[in-house]
């Protein structure tokens, strides 16, 4: 079946009647393949929705690379493999800024620079990081054509629940202009049960949800995940963990707490 074409009118209707907030800071995750197709394609999307949020507003995407073995480069670094057309397209445009790590996101419009400053390479997801900016500036973060699984600022969450599990990274950098190897522990896993975080924000009418383009859109404020997740983890620290034996990440994350124990 062939699809109707979304003018880039309509994309901005479909984001403001979801609730996305003109002047507001807003996270989007997205699978470009569950959007298409729409007028200009990923740049069309793009400008749509820094039109629905008004030159106060604020865009912010996730473009970090995981490639381990080159040093990454803010101007340079592609990161469609890993986060898709939209995000790979944003980075490079002329008026996005984009931070100086592996880890990093991309960001346009009024706070921009504070959101892709320098953070630490070794806790990419703490307050002190792109996620825990937008989460400081009461942000709000779209899924569109993904769900929680995609969702990084439930990792935010477990950083602030202290959780124990994590996963040995090696990272090349550069230190005094010399690549070098970097090694530090981060908290990891499969993610696939973030995915239990859909039901959880629906229960408490958290969580908008509704159509942008031809995708499932979900529209959630960063706080709103934040608080949520952190009532389960309190409770069970391995909440979005798979029971052992599913799959292998997953079991590391779990052998991991033990070693840490
Ligand atoms: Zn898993």
């Amino acid at each position: 079946m062939v699809k109707d074409m979304i003018s880039k009118n309509e994309l901005i209707e479909q984001l403001l009647s979801l609730g996305v907030e003109p002047g507001g800071v807003l996270l989007v995750h997205t699978s470009f393949s569950k959007v298409k197709p729409v007028e200009d394609g990923p740049i069309g999307l793009i400008a749509a929705l820094e039109m629905a949020l008004g030159p106060q507003g604020t865009l912010v995407m996730p473009t970090m690379s995981y490639d381990d073995e080159n040093i990454f480069d803010p101007k340079t670094t592609p990161c469609r493999e890993e986060m898709g057309v939209v995000a790979d397209t944003f980075w490079r445009l002329p008026h996005v800024l984009r931070s100086d790590n592996a880890h990093a996101f991309a960001a346009s419009g009024r706070h921009a620079a504070e959101i892709t400053a320098s953070f630490p390479i070794d806790v990419p997801h703490g307050l002190d990081s792109p996620v825990g900016r937008v989460y400081a500036l009461n942000g709000r973060v779209l899924l569109l054509g993904v769900e929680h699984d995609s969702d990084t600022t439930l990792h935010l969450a477990e950083n602030l629940a202290g959780v124990r599990y994590r996963f040995d990274v090696r990272l090349k950098i550069l230190k005094d202009g010399q690549p070098t190897w970097f090694e530090y522990q981060e908290v990891n896993h499969c993610c696939q049960n973030f995915n239990t975080m859909d039901s959880w924000l629906d229960e408490r009418g958290l969580q908008r949800k509704g159509r942008v383009g031809h995708a499932e859109a979900r529209l959630i404020r960063s706080r709103d995940i934040v608080e949520v997740a952190l009532e389960h983890l309190k409770q069970d620290e391995t909440v979005f963990l798979h029971p052992p034996g599913v799959d292998e990440e997953c079991d590391k994350a779990r052998a991991s707490i033990l070693e840490r124990s």
